[in-house]
């Protein structure tokens, strides 16, 4: 499968704004939004004015960046999202927030979502008791995730639990002691805390 393999902190200075995808660095002034803001590259200083679909673009982009998905998974999203009931991009924001490896980030079990990613997919998470070890899951209501009793993650899960950077959102209901989450409810729009709007990733992919 195609992945992402360019320095992660270049992803954030060409959105211009911090997008944590390295855990506990986003918190230090070792970010690189701190120390150079501006798009990397040779003209990164130099850019003009962005167009109205450079705008959308760059809304897209941004959520891709943020839940690491790629181009065409984030098309199949947009498109699941549009066959289900309600407003569109509030569907393809839940849909990526209900991914296996964004739930086990939201709990607190990963500092980062990429760290999610690389611990489902090393098999270290189960689902209602079952290993799974796809980082696209998608959980439903009722689901629980836990770290597996064998995993040799013990120790870095308590690490991450306890330096607690995030707090779990009100659609997940965390056990810490369990290493365990229930997804209590579908995440709503307020519950999404990114820095996204959504309408202009409809518009982009209307035209
Ligand atoms: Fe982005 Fe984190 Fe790198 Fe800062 S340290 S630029 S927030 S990935």
């Amino acid at each position: 499968m195609a992945r992402y393999r360019d320095a992660k902190c270049r992803l954030c200075r060409r959105e211009g704004q911090k997008l944590f995808l390295k855990g506990a660095r986003c918190f230090t002034d070792k970010c690189a939004i701190e120390r150079r803001n501006y798009p990397p590259g040779q003209h990164g200083l130099s850019r003009s004015k962005m167009t109205a679909f450079g705008v959308q673009l760059r809304e897209k982009q941004k959520a891709k960046r943020i839940y690491g998905v790629l181009e065409s998974q984030f098309r199949k999203y947009f498109q699941w999202a549009e066959s289900q009931k309600g407003v569109t991009g509030e569907n393809l924001l839940r849909l990526l927030e209900l991914r296996l490896d964004n739930v086990v980030h939201r709990l607190g079990f990963a500092a980062s979502r990429r760290e999610g990613r690389l611990m489902v997919a090393h098999g270290h998470y189960q689902v209602n008791g079952r290993k799974v070890s796809v980082p696209s899951y998608i959980v439903r209501v009722g689901d629980t995730v836990q770290l597996r009793p064998t995993s040799k993650m013990q120790a870095r899960v308590d690490d991450n639990l306890n330096a607690g950077r995030g707090q779990v959102p009100p659609w997940l209901e965390l056990d810490p002691n369990e290493k365990k989450g229930i997804v209590r409810s579908l995440p709503l729009r307020d519950d999404i805390q990114i820095p996204v709007s959504e309408q202009l990733i409809v518009e982009l992919y209307s035209k």
